[in-house]
């Protein structure tokens, strides 16, 4: 179990964190982006990228061999729907997807934008982690989070249209 604090000062028992923000008892920084019958879309905004999306099922677990064919038909339309926003609205050109099934909290992918200043820590993959870091430890500025949550805010509009 993990103690939450809720935005009211409340604090709350969780099992599970990705349970918690997928069954809208925690609402994560800047919001939904947007969900579906079996997803959940957020930010992290721990990572200020513009963009980032983390998409999460809201059944508890941890492998892809596990969805459902319905919840695999549900993963691949939204994810595919929140990559063309990001495209349309934010004008992200490239898109880095992780995924791991050892994961603490369960089945999430990350949709990292990739940004030219990115190319500083390392070709592709590789400079994942590091950049993320540095998003972190260093973007953490109240113009960049601005940014970051307009960008939140502009891929819910956009998701929000009816299929
Ligand atoms: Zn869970």
């Amino acid at each position: 179990m993990r103690t939450l604090i809720l935005a009211n000062g409340e604090e709350v028992q969780v099992k599970c964190l990705s349970c918690a923000i997928t069954g809208g008892l925690v609402e994560p920084e800047g919001g939904v982006i947007c969900e579906t019958e079996y997803f959940h879309a957020h930010q992290d905004v721990a990572y200020p990228i513009p963009g980032l999306v983390i998409l999460a099922s809201k059944r508890h677990i941890t492998c892809l061999d596990e969805l459902t064919e319905e919840e695999r038909l549900d993963y691949i339309t939204v994810m595919g729907r929140i990559r063309a926003a990001q495209r349309e609205k934010l004008g992200i050109e490239h898109v880095y997807y992780f995924y791991n099934e050892d994961t603490t909290h369960h089945f999430h992918i990350w949709m990292v934008p990739r940004y030219d200043w990115m190319k500083a820590f390392g070709r592709s993959v590789e400079s994942l982690r590091p950049a993320m870091l540095h998003a972190r430890n260093e973007l953490n500025t109240d113009d960049n989070r601005e940014i970051v949550h307009t960008g939140i805010a502009t891929l819910r509009k956009a998701l929000s249209i009816p299929k």
